[in-house]
């Protein structure tokens, strides 16, 4: 790729495009990003939630990345950023790629990351094989994906689809208390020459490339996963009320032991579960706040998250059912309340999107398989007003949430070369 080829209008079969994808230039960059909250080695994991110094200097240093002709950068109301790489016909809907960079607590270097650093070797890929789309290409970083900040996750999309919601976002808070307007609004002031970019806009067709997070394609064998459909995911809070006393004075026939209470419900909730027998279920309790938290007080409240998931809805209304049954009742001598904080249906993606990634993957020849995601991600948003669709690279053991989530590389690569073969047939 020496000489400067000539731009094509899109004549080159979106195939061949593939061979320009750099596979050193994609590595190189997403090491680079891990730096931003990571340590030393790659298997120290990644400190960059949402909205933090970390993710906005990941920020900065993306639109330090991208200055070519041809190219803008633009952040939206919900700090999702965007790189928009122009098409012949500038009023068509784009088509979005995207994914996110904020990471969990402790994440590993490619959960997300992978999604936005393939996006942007699209396009250098597109640039080096010469090719301007007939429609915009926008890659995207959505803000909060990843919910452990600020929950619920996928702010940033779920604001992209439905503007409205970005108020109730505004008002959740952190841990420490920060308001998610307030964090939102200093991470805008960290890029002030950005100019803004609608929430709302038209969307020709959405592309999203992503570690699989499990261990299925590992297993079979497969490089790449054309994904079909997005599991449903409930996310539950549950508080048991108590009665806080001394733990040296009371006895137990006097005591309301809120985490006593907790203990047991989440053990018969899942036992009562596991009863189903229905392997694609997921269940997990992964969060307890208890208060006041002091070893020698008893828990006057604890505070603890259900997340659910099936690829049915029928089957997470008997699970809420069941849930709302046991809270019925008291756990000793505790009531229970219980608050749904988040709903997201299965998602089913777009017959004609999912055609474009089994394509794009036919091409590379890589070992490839259907598979429905189990973790969620920004596009069952996006599905929402446009056809989506998701494109998946084995996750190493299966691992991913944690510091040794990795992919072999040149499975990264290939994901990279499909996702540019079908951005290309979506965006010609
Ligand atoms: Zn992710």
């Amino acid at each position: 790729m020496n000489a400067t080829p000539p731009i094509r209008n899109g004549n080159l079969a979106h195939p061949d495009a593939m061979r320009f994808v750099d596979g050193e230039r994609l590595i190189a960059h997403l090491v680079r990003l891990a730096s931003f909250g990571g340590g030393e080695a790659l298997n120290d994991g990644v400190r960059r939630e949402t909205l933090t110094p970390q993710e906005l200097a990941a920020k900065q240093w993306l639109c330090s990345l991208f200055d070519a002709p041809g190219y803008r950068w633009l952040q939206d109301d919900a700090a999702n950023l965007i790189l928009r790489r122009e098409g012949r016909e500038p009023v068509l809907p784009p088509v979005l790629v995207g994914s996110h960079i904020d990471t969990q607590p402790v994440g590993g270097w490619l959960d997300g990351a992978y999604g936005v650093m393939a996006g942007y070797e699209v396009c250098r890929a597109l640039d080096d094989a010469g090719i301007r789309t007939r429609r915009a290409i926008e890659i995207v970083a959505w803000t909060n994906e990843e919910g452990s900040r600020f929950a619920p996750g996928a702010m940033g999309s779920s604001a992209f689809v439905q503007p409205a919601l970005l108020d109730s976002h505004r008002q959740r808070r952190d841990a420490q208390g920060v308001p998610f307007g307030d964090a939102l609004a200093q991470a805008l002031q960290g890029l002030p020459d950005l100019p803004r970019a609608a929430l709302g806009r038209a969307v020709h067709a959405y592309l999203e490339a992503h570690i699989e997070q499990g261990p299925v394609m590992e297993a079979d064998g497969r490089v790449l996963g054309v994904v079909e459909g997005i599991q449903g995911v409930r996310w539950f809070e549950v508080t048991v009320r108590g009665r806080g006393a001394h733990a040296g004075t009371t006895p137990e026939s006097a005591r309301q032991d809120a985490l006593l209470a907790a203990a047991q419900l989440i053990a018969d909730l899942h036992e009562s579960v596991l009863a189903l027998g229905d392997d694609t279920l997921r269940w997990t309790v992964g969060k307890l706040e208890v208060a006041p938290g002091s070893v020698n007080t008893i828990a006057d409240r604890v505070v603890f998250s259900i997340d659910l998931r099936h690829p049915r809805r029928e089957r997470l209304d008997q699970i809420e059912t069941l849930l709302a049954e046991r809270a019925a009742r008291l756990w000793s001598g505790c009531p229970v309340g219980v608050k749904r904080v988040m709903d997201k249906a299965p998602t089913v993606f777009h017959p004609m999107a999912v055609a474009a990634v089994q394509a794009a993957v036919e091409a590379t020849g890589e070992p490839a398989c259907r598979i429905t995601s189990g973790a969620f991600h920004d596009a069952m948003y996006l599905a929402s007003v446009a056809p989506a669709a998701m494109l998946f690279v084995p996750s190493i053991g299966g691992i991913s949430h944690h510091p040794d989530e990795n992919t072999a590389h040149e499975h990264l690569i290939a994901g990279a070369r499909a996702l540019t073969a079908a951005v290309l047939k979506l965006a010609d």
